[in-house]
Order: C-alpha cells, then structure tokens, then sequence
C-alpha cells in the first residue's frame, strides 16, 4: 500500500512511495532519479537501469528473510574493483526498513545504524587491523575505492549515480560491518550473513 502518490517531475506518470523513510526514487517509466522533499519531488537526471544477473531478489518481490516477512521496495547498485555488489532496500510488514547486501550470491541482512565516533582517515586504515567504530572494535578484513552504478525503485538516501565512495568491510563480535564513505558522509552497517535458506523468496 503506498505511503503516497507523487507525480514524475519529467514525464508526470505517478509514482507511489511505500516507505516514509524514502528520500529518492526511480521513475519505473522514464528512469528519472526524483528525490523527494516534503511532498515534492526533485528531478537529479537518469539513471541507467541495472543489469540483472540472477539474482533471487527483484524489485516489488515479497519474501521472507529468518522468518520475518518483507517487500523489496528498491535497489542501489555499487562499482568496485571486484565487480559490483547491490543493496537492496527492504520493507518489513512492521514498517521497519533494512537492507540486503548481495555480492556473487552472498547475502547480508544489514540495519543502518549512526556512527557515533570520528573515524579514522581511510588511508590510515589497514586490513587486518582492528579500528574502533561506535562502541565496537572491528577487524577489518577488506577495504577499496568504488562508485555508485546506479538506484532503481525506492531507496532511503540520496544515491547519486557515479558519485566515487571508499568502502571498508569488517566483523565485531560475529558481525558484519560496513562502512561506506560518500561526499555527504559515512553509512555504517552492521549485519548477519545469511545462509541460503534464511531468505525466502
Ligand atoms: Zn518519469
């Protein structure tokens, strides 16, 4: 059911936002990117629409995930070295939002929390060491340079495609952490991978 209906600011066709915590979305018609203030919508220009490749998730699907039922409501896909991995934005039955990371198959159910301690500079961070993030000491096992591919559907910041990020992957106390790194700030993750039979779909 959707929170609310906005009209596409480039080609009108109306849009129905599904989650009050949505900040941009995806026009399914025209693939303008529209971000959204108060009740307006804010045209930032096209965004190419992503490849699939297999993947179990798709935009608008309805799963499970441990149990818990939710809906993809959208999709943000991130370049890096290695290939690509997507986030996919997922809205519990209770209204709660969370993310599912997919890289080649893997998946993480990750919550976005805040970062409440200066991180250090990305240079100075090194793999196999272990940096505190928020109350946590996490050993960090990956780190890189990427950038934002491309967003479709509904998504809850603003993803701004080709925008250049750094990205820092870690585990705390049988966690996943994440950090990635854009010019308007630093998204922390954490999460539990999941096993294949976790995710229903
Ligand atoms: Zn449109």
């Amino acid at each position: 059911m959707a929170e609310r209906t906005l009209n596409c600011a480039a080609c009108g066709a109306p849009i129905e936002v599904e989650s009050r915590f949505t900040t941009l979305v995806v026009c399914q018609y025209c693939g303008q990117t529209l971000y959204i203030h108060d009740d307006a919508v804010d045209p930032t220009g096209k965004t190419a629409k992503l490849v699939d490749y297999g993947s179990r998730l798709a935009l608008g699907k309805a799963g499970t995930v441990r149990g818990r039922r939710f809906k993809t409501l959208g999709r943000v896909r991130y370049n890096y070295e290695g290939g690509f991995w997507d986030e996919w934005f997922l809205r519990f039955d209770d209204g709660q939002v969370g993310w599912l990371e997919e890289d080649e198959g893997e998946c993480t159910l990750v919550f976005k929390t805040r970062l409440t301690s200066p991180l250090p500079p990305f240079d100075d961070i090194s793999v196999g060491s272990v940096v505190p993030v928020s109350q946590m000491r996490v050993f960090i096992t990956e780190k890189g340079t990427g950038s934002v591919a491309g967003a479709e559907g509904e998504i809850s910041f603003a993803a701004r495609p080709g925008e250049q990020i750094q990205y820092v992957d870690g585990n705390a106390g049988g966690k996943a952490i994440r950090l990635v790194i854009t010019r308007s700030g630093i998204d922390l993750s954490t999460g539990e991978p999941l096993e294949f039979h976790d995710l229903q779909v």
